[in-house]
């Protein structure tokens, strides 16, 4: 199985390194690839955001067991005002932003692009939103909500991954 890592804009050096190394607990072989530029026409020029889908799209295109988008900038999905990511579930693409993550404190922004990128890759293993508010599938509205949940699926959310896809039990 591979996992590419594929930053979108200006992503910094050691957030992306960080995030791969969160990544580690899955069973994958981790890619990461040079930055390219944010795909053309992603733009809404009225919301002053980019569509979360034109990077879905640009990932889905990418040869690989799962394709992680990280973009820089503010990305959203209709009805919502923003996200922090999106996936296909029980599909290959997921896309996470950075740009409402950042923290002054370089391993609590790792953490929270951690978090993201973990949930994000779970909906691509299938899950969907956990009720339980320490779960890293309970969904996030808020930076506060991320900063509550914790890295790991809880055991119901890792019981129902794929036996292949599921991450190692601490
Ligand atoms: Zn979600
Ligand atoms: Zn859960």
């Amino acid at each position: 199985m591979r996992l590419l890592i594929q930053p979108f804009g200006n992503v910094p050096v050691d957030i992306i390194d960080a995030l791969a190394a969160s990544l580690s607990i899955f069973d994958m072989e981790i890619e990461i690839r040079n930055s390219i530029s944010i795909p053309r026409d992603s733009y809404d020029t009225r919301r002053g955001q980019y569509r979360a889908d034109a990077f879905m799209e640009a990932c889905a295109q990418a040869d690989a067991d799962r394709v992680l988008g990280v973009a820089a900038v503010d990305i959203f999905a209709e009805p919502l005002k923003f996200v922090f990511g999106q996936a296909e579930i029980g599909g290959r693409a997921a896309v996470i932003s950075i740009a409402r993550l950042a923290h002054r404190d370089r391993a609590k922004f790792g953490q929270r692009v951690a978090k993201e990128a973990i949930h994000e890759l779970g909906h691509t293993f299938g899950l969907t939103h956990c009720s339980d508010p320490k779960c890293v599938m309970s969904f996030s509205n808020s930076l506060e909500d991320t900063d509550h949940k914790g890295m790991r699926y809880c055991d119901s959310c890792l019981d129902a991954i794929p036996t292949a896809l599921r991450p190692r039990r601490r």
